[in-house]
């Protein structure tokens, strides 16, 4: 094995936004048999923004607005700033009671009384029926929305439909893995429908959904326990263990600082197809090795 190879290897990738951060991982990525790619500001752009909202009989968008946005001021959740944005115009209550409800959403209490929001589980969990709302709730999550639920007073008073633009590079990054034999999977807290129709969308036909924060480390764990060697890509606090978890990690610039710094390789255009540029630039370095 030559440093020197390895050396200019690294700079190389540097030079391309490619920061390996230690020569390790640039062997270990020749050897991937699998990539799996968070959903939220990995694939997609992670700027979610609020493009419906459906209210239950008798109630105003704006106070579904209002009553998920008093709870969201208190989150530093992507989707909680988008409800915020939305809600600029109105004025929101200071809630008191704040509690964030890890990979469900949140609840917090206010002058009309206690709010949940967040996705179906967490309704389920609070016995909170959908009731005329379930056949929108379905049809939104078909089209690739994130559904927020919002629950006053022990009922779900609205669905607030949040988008996020899938990257542009993406669909083309996992169509040159497969073409590489690299198995692609996505791996995502938010629900199985949602994540399937943003899949499919890019070309992905493996869907780990519904996964909570403290679980993405678990299923790393599963796919490696089957002998494969896993490349995981991420860029939340979320993914911190994944990362660490994975024979590679790879977290996106944009990221957060926990996910960079748990990660092998940072690729620092925020460009899921620097994935491919990584195992290429691996791959040429082990072949001036040997
Ligand atoms: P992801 O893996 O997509 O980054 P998380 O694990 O953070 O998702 O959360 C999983 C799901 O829980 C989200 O898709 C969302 O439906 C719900 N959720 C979590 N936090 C919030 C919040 N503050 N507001 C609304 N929904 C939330
Ligand atoms: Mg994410």
């Amino acid at each position: 094995a030559t440093p020197m190879a390895v050396m200019v290897s690294t700079g190389l990738g540097a030079a391309n936004g490619i920061l390996f951060k230690n020569a390790s991982a640039l062997e270990d990525a020749t050897k991937l048999d699998v990539i799996v790619f968070d959903k939220t500001g990995t694939l997609t752009v992670g700027q979610p923004e609020v493009v419906e909202i459906v209210t239950a009989d008798s109630v105003t968008e704006d106070v579904v607005l209002a009553a998920a946005a008093a709870v969201e001021q208190g989150s530093a959740h992507p989707l909680a700033q988008a409800i915020v944005r939305r809600a600029s115009k109105l004025t929101i209550a200071a809630p008191t009671g704040f509690e964030s409800l890890d990979g469900m959403g949140a609840r917090a209490e206010t002058a009309e009384g206690t709010v949940y929001l967040g996705n179906r589980l967490l309704m389920d969990t609070q016995k909170l029926a959908l009731g005329s709302l379930t056949a929108a709730a379905t049809r939104l999550q078909g089209d690739g929305r994130t559904v927020v639920h919002v629950a006053l007073a022990g009922r779900v008073i609205g669905l607030i439909a949040i988008a996020d633009a899938i990257r542009p590079t993406a669909k083309a990054a996992v169509s040159k893995l497969r073409a590489q034999k690299i198995q692609v999977v996505m791996l995502t807290g938010d629900n199985a429908a949602t994540a399937k129709r943003i899949a499919t969308d890019i070309g992905i036909d493996t869907v780990l959904a519904d996964v909570l924060p403290a679980q993405k480390a678990a299923k790393v764990k599963e796919l490696q326990a089957t002998g494969k060697k896993v490349g995981m890509v991420g860029d939340g606090v979320n993914d911190a263990p994944a990362l660490t978890q994975a024979n590679v990690g790879f977290a996106i610039g944009a990221g957060t600082d926990v996910a960079m710094d748990s990660a092998d390789v940072v690729l620092m255009k925020s460009d899921p197809y620097d994935i491919v540029g990584a195992i290429e630039l691996s791959r040429a370095t082990l072949r001036k090795m040997h």
